[in-house]
């Protein structure tokens, strides 16, 4: 098996027994993003930055101070901001930013000694299903090439299933982790909103933003977001619990396990190539012992309708800073100080950010304020309400990630609620702020991937990863490697 196919869990013990050096590490990986920037994962590399960490980690293990992570390569989404490399959350607004600070997440993973091979192509400021909406391009599906790899962390998705880089760090406001995770076959791990830092991640809808990991395994995610998260005082909304090994319950049998199947995931929109797959990987956890539960979250469709009036109403208050002034772009040509604003933030942001900002206003304006955003908060309190009841019946919940496989370039483009849709499934656990993944289980129309969801209750993650490395144990679908990577 090449290097470049193995899991985070085997290059970590090959640093360890000093069968590889982290500067090898970083040259292999450098070679392989160079090889296939047609994908366009990444947004900016500087080899430079990278081997230099890399000499670093490899300086520490030879100090006898090196952990289980030390001279591992990562790549971030570029919502995260870093001092090192360019940060612009994928808009023209911020193109060529450097920030004067390394993110929480970012800075948390370095100090565990892992190398930074660059920043990873996204939708704009985490807005979208397929990525295109980057004001830097398509990223494309390394199992098809005319298909979107999933968004908003489309970048992050693509490079890990194209083992361009091991790991790759990505964010979930509504589904961006776990339905570019399903499109492009790769393991994709939200934690407990609130578990991992908000510092430094460039802000979407603050009540819901999360970062998680892409990786090829539930074990690799359990080993990296050990490190990862951790409650931080810069972040007002940071749950202040003591660290964790992720990892401890990765051996526990699955005999018995209760698992949750709600009906509302089985309805009209699933592809019957998703379901089939599904069902399948449901089977399998019945022959690994766990008992399938009937449950019921009667609210969960009216998760996208809530989310598109929350999501859009803390965006509009968030991108308020990039004025030309605060941060961002600033126009060119200009009058007076308001014509520079909206000349700046016209040039600067891209449709979708600013069809969100205009949806967010409206829904928080005077008048509205109340029949929309209030209304829009009491769902979602409905439906967070629907998990803690349906988690006295289970221990987990299992459902499809999305109705259907990856779809075509421009397939949705032009039709901003069909985009919508792509997140239904992903969208209420998101509200609740429960911890979710998408794991791979199988194959659907095209050749495409499916991704299996496990959901689980507030602070479960633990219990959630190792029912997904049980799962993958008795399967391979997360070791398929598309053709020619
Ligand atoms: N697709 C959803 C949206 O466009 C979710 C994005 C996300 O999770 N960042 O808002």
């Amino acid at each position: 098996m090449s290097l470049h196919h193995e899991t985070l869990a085997t290059l970590s013990r090959k640093l360890a027994a000093r069968e590889i050096s982290a500067v090898e590490l970083a040259h292999l990986y450098l070679e392989r993003i160079d090889g296939n920037r047609d994908l366009n994962a990444f947004l900016d590399v500087r080899p430079d930055v990278t081997l230099a960490q890399a000499r670093a980690a490899d300086a520490r293990r030879k100090a006898g101070d090196a952990g289980p992570l030390t001279g591992l390569p990562i790549a971030h989404k570029d919502i995260f901001v870093t001092r090192d490399f360019a940060s612009t959350a994928s808009s023209r607004m911020l193109e060529g930013y450097m920030s004067p600070f390394d993110a929480t997440v970012v800075s948390n993973l370095a100090t565990a000694g892992m190398v930074t091979l660059g920043k990873l192509n996204c939708d704009e400021f985490a807005m979208g299903s397929s990525n295109e909406n980057s004001a830097y391009g398509n990223v494309l599906n390394p199992w098809d090439k005319s298909a979107v790899p999933g968004g908003s962390s489309g970048g992050s998705s693509a490079a890990v299933a194209a083992r361009i880089a091991p790991v790759a760090t990505a964010t979930d406001t509504g589904g961006s982790i776990r339905e570019p995770a399903a499109f492009t076959g790769v393991t994709g791990t939200k934690p407990t909103y609130g578990r991992p830092s908000r510092w430094g991640m460039i802000a979407f809808a603050s009540s819901l933003d999360t970062a998680g990991l892409m990786t090829l395994s539930a074990e690799d995610a359990a080993l990296v977001l050990s490190a990862m998260v951790g409650f931080d005082p810069k972040d007002s909304t940071s749950v202040d619990r003591p660290p964790e090994n992720f990892a401890r319950a990765l051996t526990e049998p699955l005999r018995g396990r209760r698992i949750g199947v709600p009906k509302e995931f089985f309805g009209g929109g699933l592809q019957p190539d998703v379901e089939a797959a599904v069902r399948e990987a449901l089977g399998t956890y019945q022959r690994l012992g766990a008992k399938l539960i009937d449950i019921s979250l009667p609210n969960a469709a009216l998760g996208i309708p809530v989310y598109y009036v929350v999501a859009p109403a803390e965006c509009s208050s968030n991108l308020s800073r990039f004025d030309g002034v605060r941060y961002g772009h600033r126009a060119r040509d200009y009058g007076d100080l308001t014509d520079m604003i909206k000349k700046s933030r016209a040039e600067g942001l891209g449709a979708e950010p600013k069809r969100r900002i205009l949806v967010g206003a409206y829904v928080l304006s005077h008048g509205y304020y109340d029949a929309y955003y209030l209304k829009a908060q009491q769902v979602r309190r409905l439906i967070a309400d629907e998990f803690r009841a349906a988690f006295e019946q289970c221990d987990l919940i299992a459902g499809p990630v999305t109705t259907s496989v990856a779809f075509g370039f421009g397939e949705k483009a032009a039709d901003p609620v069909a985009m919508y849709m792509s997140d239904l499934y992903t969208i209420p656990g998101s509200l609740a702020g429960i911890p979710s993944m998408s794991i791979p289980c199988g194959f659907g129309a095209h050749g495409r991937p499916v991704g299996l969801q496990l959901m689980a209750n507030y602070f479960d993650e633990a219990r959630m990863l190792g029912a997904a490395h049980q799962y993958q144990l008795a399967t391979d679908w997360h070791a398929r490697v598309p053709a020619g990577f």
